[in-house]
């Protein structure tokens, strides 16, 4: 692949510029996320990037790099204690995610829990022991909730339990767009309960009555996607994440840790295109091909480099409200995944032009990074919806209380004649507004 060749430090080089900014990343951790730099940039050496290889071999080596960094106790950094983590602030783990971010968008799976947050967070103690493990050794967990209506209206779920006699559950229904399809070991799945409530479980990747059908994506490409049915899936009552019911009140709470998360893989990938495009037109200018860098492009790369640095302090701050329990955690998660993958998208777009042509090859790393980032667009949340949310609730939350409108300026008084219009709003009733034309 032409592009990024894995030398570490270059993603640190941005991290390292907003330290003051980051209160809790000591000394300490800088010199940590520089050796997981390092560390990845090792395996990324070991195991090259390579779409033209079989979607198979892709999500191979994606997997052997989690279980390499599981081993090397980066994986569970920032999982808390409890969890069977090293319990570092959340905020490494987002910075961890720019860094992953910043050589791959594929990466995003390669450190922490992801979904199965989920798992630790509301289940059971025996489906805990089973899963967390696991995924701490590298297993990797996927979700399903969006279905053929619209992943955008999930209390529409048509994936339905019916129940047995002895409590246990029968899932039936079909899932769309899964990522992580031929690759997760365990799901956390979405359904309707026998009693019409949107609940959701943890279910075994292996269990009978699981079927899927891929779907090649256009981005994204290192993990299998596609339709998970499920035919009669048998889920026992302790496999059941949270309580009967509580599935909306989950999906709120996990999404608004995870989005954050995501943010800051879409804005690594930025940066790695801004550094790629900052460089190249350094390389020509030195080489003699441009006599000066255009101001066009100067603005471009500036302008670029404020919104990516501005977006990745949103995602901390998202971050930081959601491992603090927030009430305004959900709301700055939709507003700033939306926010930080727009970015992530434009400027990508916006830079790569700067090269020409050679951004366009489909072996090109700025191609692939706008492929990607194409595909965050709609994973874990589409942008208007996301957008809508945080809409709806800053208009709740706001005083039910009418703008007073000024009253136009009068020179010489009221006067009599034609009005432009009456009765506004902050208008007395009778109040005669003049025709200011
Ligand atoms: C790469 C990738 C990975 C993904 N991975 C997963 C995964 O692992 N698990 C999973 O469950 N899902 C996954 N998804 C699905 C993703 O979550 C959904 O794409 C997303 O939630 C949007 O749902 P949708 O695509 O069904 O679009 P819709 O919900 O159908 O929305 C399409 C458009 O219609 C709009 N719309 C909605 N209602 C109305 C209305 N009343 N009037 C007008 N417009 C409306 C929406 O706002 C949006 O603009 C993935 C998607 C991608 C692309």
């Amino acid at each position: 692949m032409t592009g990024i060749p894995p030398v570490a430090g270059r993603a640190m080089a941005w991290i390292a510029s907003l330290r003051s900014g980051l209160p809790e990343v000591a000394e300490l951790d800088l010199r940590w996320l520089q050796r997981f730099e390092t560390v990845l940039t090792g395996l990324l050496a070991t195991y090259p990037i390579d779409p033209t290889v079989e979607p198979e071999s892709r999500s191979r080596r994606l997997l052997r790099i989690r279980g390499e960094l599981a081993r090397t106790g980066h994986l569970g950094a920032a999982v808390a204690v409890r969890d069977g983590g090293c319990g570092r602030a959340m905020v490494i783990q987002t910075l961890m995610q720019f860094i992953c971010g910043y050589y791959d968008v594929d990466l995003r799976d390669s450190i922490g829990l992801g979904h199965g947050r989920l798992i630790a967070a509301h289940a059971s103690a025996q489906v805990r022991d089973r899963w967390l493990p696991q995924l701490l050794a590298g297993a990797l967990p996927g979700i399903a909730i969006t279905e053929a209506h619209g992943g955008s209206h999930p209390q529409a779920t048509t994936t339905t339990a019916t129940a047995h006699p002895d409590g246990t559950l029968a899932i039936s229904g079909t899932k769309i767009w899964i990522s992580r399809l031929a690759e997760a070991a365990v799901f956390c799945v979405f359904f309707t309960d026998p009693a019409g409530r949107l609940s959701a479980g943890a279910i075994d990747a292996n269990a009978p009555g699981l079927h899927r059908h891929p779907i090649p994506p256009s981005g994204l490409t290192g993990w299998a996607w596609g339709e998970l049915h499920l035919d009669g899936v048998l889920l026992r009552q302790c496999d059941l994440l949270g309580r009967p019911g509580e599935g909306m009140a989950l999906l709120r709470e996990h999404f608004a840790h995870y989005r954050p998360l995501v943010a800051a893989t879409a804005l690594g990938a930025a940066a790695a295109v801004h550094d790629t495009v900052a460089a190249h037109l350094n390389a020509r200018r030195s080489a003699g091909i441009i006599a000066e860098v255009r101001d066009n492009a100067l603005i471009t790369v500036g302008r670029a480099y404020a919104q990516i640095n501005a977006a990745l302090l949103a995602a901390l701050m998202a971050q930081r409200l959601s491992a603090a329990g927030d009430e305004a955690a959900e709301l700055w998660g939709c507003a700033v995944k939306a926010h930080c993958v727009d970015i992530a998208y434009t400027t990508t777009g916006e830079l790569t032009l700067l090269v020409g042509a050679l951004g366009f090859a489909a072996d090109s790393a700025l191609a692939k990074a706008r492929r990607d980032l194409n595909g965050l667009l709609y994973a874990d949340g589409i942008h208007d919806s996301l957008y809508r949310t945080a809409g709806r609730m800053l208009t709740a939350a706001a005083p039910a209380t009418a703008i007073q409108l000024p009253r136009p300026y009068q020179p010489h008084g009221p006067r009599l004649g034609r009005l432009a219009t009456a009765g506004t709003a902050g208008s007395a009733p009778g109040d005669r507004t003049p025709n200011l034309r």
